[in-house]
Order: C-alpha cells, then structure tokens, then sequence
C-alpha cells in the first residue's frame, strides 16, 4: 500500500507551486479570535495568500497595512536601533530601571548572512540556553526566531527585541509607528499590539522549554508585560511603556488550545481541492476563480461580522453568509442562540409553525416566538 502524504505535502499540494507566506503574530491573533473556522486554518496552516485568494474569487479586500505604514513603521525601527541600539538602551534604563549601559545586542536578523527561518530559530535556542545558564547574562537578542504550535504546525516568529534578563525575567519590546501623544495612544491599537506580543510572550515560554527549562521556569523566566515602543507626539522621537498582558495572555492560550489540527481539516478535503494561484508559463492560471471558490466551499467557515476586522476572506464569507441566510450573518450572539438553525429562513417558518421543529428545537422556538411577540408589542406600541 502506498503511504500516505505528510501533513507537509497535503499542505504544499494545496498551496501548489508559490512560497508559502508563514505564519505571524497578527495571523495568530486573528486565528484565535475564530477558532472554529476551519477555512481559515487550513489556508493559513497551508500558507496561501489570503489577499490574492480573496481577490481571484472576486472579493479584492485589499487588507492588511498599507505599503506606507509598513515603510513608515521600519523607518523607525531603523531608528529606535541606530547607534549601537541608543534608543533602546535609554528606554530599558527609564521603563525598567536596570543598567544597561554594558548589555550586548546578538542581531538575529541572519545568522552568517543566512536569513533562513530554521538556522535563525537553532541560534536563537542556543543563545537563549548561555542567558539562562548565565554566561550571556546580558545579552538583547534583536529579532530572535521563536517557535509555536499552531494547529499542529510549527509557526516561526520574529519579535522586534527580546530583552536581556531583568529581575531575572525577559521581557519582550515591539516597536510599532502609531504615535503617543501626551503618553496616551490608541487604545485599539495598543491593545492590537498587546495581542501580537502575548503571541510572543507564549512563543517564547515554548522556545525555553526547547532550551531545557521545565514549564514553571520558562513561565516565571518571561515578563507577563511588554515594553511597547512607539514615536512621541508628532516628533520621531521614541517613547516607552509597559503594558500588562495578563488578560491576553489566558486568552490567547485558551484559544489557542481550541484550534483543530489543520492536518486533520486538510485530510477532509476532496483529493483535487487546490488553493493553486500560480500561472502556467502561457500567463493562464492554474486554477480558475471557480476552481479555487468550490475548493473553499469545501472547508467550513464560521462566520461573524467580527470577521471584517480581521480576516481578507471577510467579503467573500459574508457574501455566502448573506445568501445562506445564516444566522451569524446577524451576529455571533444570534449564532449562539439559535444552535441547529442553519437560516434565518429556517427561524421564521418555526416562528409562524410552517415548519415542524425536532424535539430537540422547543427552547429555541419558544425564544423565537417570545421575541417574536415582544416585537409585535413594540411596533404595535410605535403605531
Ligand atoms: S472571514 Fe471566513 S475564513 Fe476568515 S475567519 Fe471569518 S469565516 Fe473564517
């Protein structure tokens, strides 16, 4: 009998020929806020542009930071980290009061010129082992490689600085291009932020674990806050704030205990199913826009409207959502209320007793009818 494919193959076949786009904080942090789409998870676990999928079936959403916030934000990282990193030192002495005057910076952004995922993630272990058996006792690592599980697959993720020890403990920075001013800034963003740098915290507790310290010590060796760096009011200049991650942290972790293996979602799909977006040499593409529609129809997808804020394919599920008259396409409170109603068609013939509902449905047609009478009272009272 022949063997069966790796959960590597199953996943590069569905993403064909293109490289795969790996995982990151931001696609984490959306995959934990739906965790039961199972669209989502294979596509990312697969590594498929989003962005161009959703635009090859008719949806361009066009989502995601636009060019200038992507070069604006590198721009000043390339600043906070001129001149031997003197703007990060200034803001680990004033944020987290330690001398930092003789730490070392490790940049991990190649190792040998090698950009490769892999070899940076083997160097950033063997670092992190010499800080915590207190040879490199001092030692920033600037763009570490942190590995996670994610839905069964490997994710590699690069935050922006990994501290030296303080107190004992690391700490994580992300340098980000949304200003503070008069110390406040964004709320939404700052709590965006939070989110990609508890991905990070929980990265870096797995990554200690790889180096050898039991779950206890690589939970207490790493900071349940961030230092997060942003410009000063509408100056470049940097400024710092710890911001506390404990709330983000249980929720992450919760969510992401709640992801499905991706490879066992794969598994399910026809064998022909492709996410394909390369083109043959004559520019035709691989697979048509229909092609690639029915090979997502094949995975489910649980959509709410919260979805439009954070995933590309929000157009193109909200669009089935609306042809389906699915009750979530009201929102995941009437999805959540409505367990086996798979329409809103469907919830209006239970209302007037056109439809027979199972015996497991009289709570939910009772619900229905109370709020069907509580809305004919309140026109009634309007009129
Ligand atoms: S938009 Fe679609 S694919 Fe994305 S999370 Fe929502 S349901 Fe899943």
């Amino acid at each position: 009998m022949a063997p069966s494919p790796s959960t590597d193959d199953t996943l590069s076949r569905l993403r064909g020929p293109i490289a795969p786009q790996p995982y990151t904080a931001r696609k984490i942090t959306a995959l934990t806020a739906n965790p039961g789409c199972a669209r989502r998870a294979v596509l990312d676990a697969a590594g498929v542009d989003k962005n161009a999928l959703a635009a090859r079936v008719g949806f361009d959403a066009r989502f995601g930071q636009s060019p200038f916030a992507i070069s604006r934000g590198n721009a000043f990282e390339e600043l906070v980290k001129a001149d031997g990193y003197a703007a990060l030192f200034t803001l680990l002495r004033t944020e987290l009061d330690v001398p930092v005057r003789e730490a070392g910076v490790a940049d991990l952004n190649t190792v040998g010129q090698n950009p490769d995922l892999k070899l940076r993630a083997a160097e950033t272990r063997r670092l992190l082992g010499r800080v915590t058996k207190g040879t490199d006792e001092r030692l920033i690592l600037d763009h570490p490689v942190l590995t996670l599980q994610v839905a069964g697959q490997t994710a590699y993720l690069e935050p922006d600085a990994v501290t030296h020890r303080i107190g004992g403990r690391f700490y994580i920075a992300e340098i980000k291009s949304f200003a503070a001013i008069d110390g406040q800034a964004d709320p939404g963003k700052v709590a965006e932020a939070a989110k990609q740098a508890a991905v990070y915290v929980i990265a870096l507790r797995q990554t200690l674990l790889a180096v050898g310290l039991d779950a206890q010590a690589a939970a207490d060796a790493v900071a349940d806050q961030f230092l997060l760096i942003c410009p000063k009011d509408f100056a470049n200049q940097p400024y710092g704030r710890l911001v506390d991650l404990r709330q983000k942290l249980d929720a992450i972790e919760f969510q992401l205990g709640r992801l499905d293996r991706a490879e066992d979602l794969a598994a399910m799909l026809p064998a022909d199913a492709s996410f394909d977006l390369s083109e043959g040499r004559d520019g035709r593409p691989a697979r048509t826009g229909r092609e690639l529609a029915d090979a997502l129809d094949d995975l489910t997808a649980a959509y709410s409207p919260s979805c439009l804020d954070f995933c590309e394919l929000a157009q193109y599920c909200r669009d089935q959502a609306t042809t389906a008259c699915e009750p979530a396409r009201l929102g995941t409170s009437v999805r959540n209320e409505l367990p086996g109603v798979d329409s809103t068609r469907t919830a209006l013939g239970l209302i007037d007793a056109a439809l027979e509902p199972d015996p497991t449905q009289a709570d939910i047609v009772e619900r229905l009818r109370a709020a069907d009478r509580l809305r004919a009272r309140r026109i009634g009272g309007v009129a």
